[in-house]
């Protein structure tokens, strides 16, 4: 039998986390407390690519004088990374999306979403969010420390659970108001709540309100072929007053229960196919799963602030 790998309990949360936790507790465990980590995305690659470009973007339509590098440069520069953190070579990278035998489409190509659909569509995605910066009326908000709300750093407590994370960006509308935007280079997630979590934290760090949000989602930014001098589609914005503060206490503090309580109850769904930490999970019959314990024993306040 396999050495069974040894648990590190979190003693922070993101909102990535929590949604993890929710979505299947032994996935959050395989990744989490063992540090299963699991293929490497050209997806991964990109969508870092492209946030390097928006921030520099972002940056530059305040006047700040950054560079700005082409979406090739990002994407060699993350690959490079990617490579030499994880110890892998390019041919273990994984595609995601659909094969589309005719040619590269939005939705994949014919090797999925692999480099070359990346190096076809990053740049025009970078295209879009010009265009976005360009029409749309807000600005980059200024926080009162002076810094421009551009992969804003916080680390706040919800329920007594250090929470950390960095949101892309914050814009500020005529009258003083607040939305908050956070960049997608793949699918909509299933609800808002991230940017609810982004936006209580403008209310427990600036004691400022972000009552709306969106995310903008490059995908359906990319120029129309037919039409390439169509106007860019409107952004939804989303009212966040629904999530309150004791919204979010409720949430992560049934997340800390669980997770003080060793409570990871395995979900099975149509996102097994897909999940990163399959190979580790014994519900799926995973080659690896026994090199991880089947539960924790029970550990008190594992997540507390000091
Ligand atoms: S394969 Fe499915 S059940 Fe197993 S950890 Fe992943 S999401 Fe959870």
């Amino acid at each position: 039998m396999p050495s069974l790998l040894e648990a590190r309990h979190p003693t922070r949360l993101s909102y990535s986390a929590l949604s993890t936790y929710a979505n299947c507790g032994e996935q959050f465990r395989l990744e989490r407390l063992y540090g299963v980590r699991g293929g490497t995305y050209w997806s991964t690659i990109g969508g870092s690519a492209f946030h390097v470009i928006g921030e520099a973007m972002a940056l530059r339509s305040l006047g700040i004088d950054v560079e700005q590098p082409s979406f090739e440069d990002a994407f060699g520069a993350e690959l490079e990374k990617v490579l030499q953190r994880n110890g892998i070579t390019e041919d273990q990278i994984i595609a995601s999306g659909r094969v589309v035998k005719g040619g590269l489409t939005p939705g994949g190509g014919p090797n999925k979403k692999n480099r070359d659909w990346w190096l076809h569509y990053g740049p025009q995605m970078v295209s879009g969010l010009a265009r976005w910066l360009d029409e749309d009326p807000g600005k980059v908000w200024i926080a009162p420390t002076g810094e421009p709300a551009i992969e804003l750093l916080f680390d706040i407590e919800i329920a007594g659970v250090p929470v950390r994370g960095y949101i892309d960006m914050v814009r500020e509308y005529a009258g003083g108001f607040l939305r908050i935007v956070d960049l997608k280079g793949g699918n909509r997630p299933m609800t808002t709540e991230q940017l609810g979590v982004y936006s209580e934290a403008i209310r427990q760090m600036f004691d400022a309100k972000a009552t709306q949000g969106a995310y903008w989602m490059a995908q359906e930014f990319l120029p129309d072929p037919r039409d390439p001098e169509a106007p860019a589609p409107k952004i939804q914005w989303e009212s966040l007053v629904r999530y309150t503060p004791d919204y979010f206490d409720a949430r992560f503090g049934m997340a800390r229960d669980g997770i003080d309580a060793g409570v990871y109850l395995a979900n099975p769904s149509n996102l097994c196919g897909g999940c990163s930490v399959r190979d580790f999970c014994r519900l799926q019959g995973g080659a690896r799963a026994e090199e991880v314990p089947y539960r924790e024993p029970k550990r008190e306040m594992v997540l507390a602030c000091a």
